[in-house]
């Protein structure tokens, strides 16, 4: 027997006024899981993220988290359930201190001692944060931006983190660090549901993947099955 899903989307579909970006996808995450999105710019990976957050409503669809429909939810309860959002372009506070922002994604815990030892984490995840804790968080890199956003939507403890675009704009190496940070909190149990241009990453690490393409599911398989695909390797891992 299979294992029941986290998260459960069918039949999605998402409206900008007239213009379709999401054309009735469906898709699952298991528990402990890595699933990627990828596909080209404009293909509804974003829109697809923001609805499952509930900052978007669906036209139409099922979304099921943890055996409950979330559709109808307001953000705040969607994050309240376990479901965290690191958005695209990071969407840190620039004016506030690194560790405002951290605890910005705590704000519906009231258990002090755990919130401190959440800090700490991230701290122990990406020390950067710790040795800058009292600066403005708008001097960091865009790297440490994004390290920063990851941060922030761990400490609201999710059972399943999504992550959008992690490595936009990063050097190799920072690269590196932050798809060695999303194995190890998959490591630790956190499901992770993750968007990505650099198709070739995401791919090595997820257990499944699908690619997108103008609002649909194009193709679906295995990371490893993706990353073999002759029309994925063309496609998108730059490949003639
Ligand atoms: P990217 O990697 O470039 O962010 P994506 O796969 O995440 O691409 P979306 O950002 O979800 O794609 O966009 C899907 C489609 O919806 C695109 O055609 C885009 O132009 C359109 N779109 C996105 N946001 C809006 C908006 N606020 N109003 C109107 N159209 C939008």
């Amino acid at each position: 027997m299979t294992a029941p899903a986290l998260l459960d989307v069918r039949d999605l579909r998402v409206a900008y006024g007239k213009i379709e970006a999401v054309k009735g996808i469906s898709f699952s995450v298991a528990a402990g899981e890595v699933v990627t999105l990828i596909g080209t710019n404009g293909a509804g990976k974003t829109t697809t993220l923001r609805t499952l957050s509930g900052l978007l409503k669906p036209r139409s669809g099922s979304i099921v988290f943890n055996g409950e429909p979330i559709r109808r939810l307001r953000p705040d309860e969607i994050v309240a359930r376990g479901l965290a959002h690191s958005p695209e372009g990071r969407h840190i506070f620039p004016r506030m201190t690194i560790e405002e922002n951290l605890l910005l994604g705590a704000f519906l815990r009231r258990d002090k001692s755990g919130i401190a030892d959440d800090v700490q984490r991230a701290y122990d995840l990406f020390p950067i944060l710790g040795e800058r804790r009292k600066q403005a968080a708008g001097t960091l890199s865009g790297g440490e931006q994004q390290m920063l956003a990851m941060g922030r939507a761990l400490m609201s403890r999710p059972k399943l983190l999504m992550l959008d675009e992690p490595s936009m704009g990063l050097s190799p190496i920072m690269m590196q660090k932050i798809m060695a940070t999303i194995r190890e909190l998959s490591s630790e149990g956190i499901t992770i549901l993750l968007i990505e241009q650099n198709a070739q990453a995401a791919l090595s690490l997820a257990d499944h993947g699908h690619v997108m393409e103008i609002g649909t599911i194009a193709i679906s398989g295995t990371g490893q099955d993706l990353l073999h695909d002759e029309s994925v390797r063309k496609a998108y891992l730059g490949e003639d």
